[in-house]
């Protein structure tokens, strides 16, 4: 079993910034931490290989500084980072995104199944996962709570409801994205730290996907934002 963990590094913070000129987030001066919600799936992808055996590969998209993020998800548990890393990836939206992870995981070969946070908490747009799944053609279920039985072929896996949950059988390779009702996650242990420090980077550039710049980066995003504001109360 490969269990493919997809991580955001985001700005510590719930205040985001916009720059007006280029409606971009302002990243300068704010701390970047792993975006809350991946920890749940990092730790759901880690009781997975406890149960079942395999491996987990975490995959982020981000600037050279997404390391961190990457060795942060080693020393709790996960055994192979990746980092795409490009110029040509800036100014992506959603559909850039889950594009180029799409790509990547694809080079990975074969996997079980792809967790991802139920949300960013910077973009917040809970498009990325489900874009992934679309992209690679596969089942997807959001905002999973709970995994109850899972083989290499199928698992049964508990959608989240505003009035109680789904029950709902997947055929894999599949996506999940998974709330914070899904597990306690971990601290980082002492073997762990060591591993991250020692675990080798691999990074990809457009290049090493063979994508296409009019498929990526702000070249292949198809929508653009013309204007941020907060509603007024
Ligand atoms: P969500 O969909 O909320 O994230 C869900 C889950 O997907 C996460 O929990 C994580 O598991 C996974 N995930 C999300 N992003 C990544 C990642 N990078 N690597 C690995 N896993 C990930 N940003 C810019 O910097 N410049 C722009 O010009 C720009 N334009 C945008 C235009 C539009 C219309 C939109 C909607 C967004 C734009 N963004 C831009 C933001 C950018 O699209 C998002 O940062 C990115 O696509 C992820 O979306 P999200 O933050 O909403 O993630």
């Amino acid at each position: 079993m490969r269990y493919v963990v997809c991580i955001k590094q985001v700005p510590n913070t719930t205040e985001i910034k916009i720059d007006p000129k280029t409606n971009t987030l302002i990243r300068e001066g704010v701390e970047s931490i792993l975006n809350p919600f991946d920890a749940y799936a990092i730790e759901e992808a880690v009781r997975l290989k406890e149960t079942h055996g395999g491996t987990i590969t975490a995959i982020s998209m981000g600037p050279a500084q997404v390391e961190a993020t990457l060795r942060e998800a080693v020393s709790l548990g996960v055994d192979e980072i990746i980092l795409l890393s490009d110029r040509k990836f800036a100014g992506a939206d959603t559909w850039a995104t889950s594009y180029t992870l799409a790509a990547a995981i694809r080079k990975l070969g074969e996997y079980t199944l792809i967790l991802t946070g139920q949300q960013a908490i910077d973009g917040d747009t809970a498009q990325v996962g489900p874009g992934i799944a679309a992209h690679l053609d596969i089942p997807q279920t959001c905002f999973v709570r709970k995994i109850e039985n899972i083989t290499s072929c199928k698992a049964t896996v508990q959608r989240l409801m505003e009035d109680g949950y789904d029950r709902v059988e997947m055929k894999l390779p599949a996506l999940i994205s998974v709330v914070k009702e899904i597990n306690v996650p971990r601290l980082p242990s002492l073997r762990g730290k060591k591993n991250a420090k020692s675990v080798e980077l691999t990074i990809w550039n457009a290049d090493d996907l063979a994508l296409e710049e009019s498929m990526i980066g702000l070249n292949g995003s198809p929508t653009q934002v013309l204007n941020i504001f907060s509603p007024k109360h």
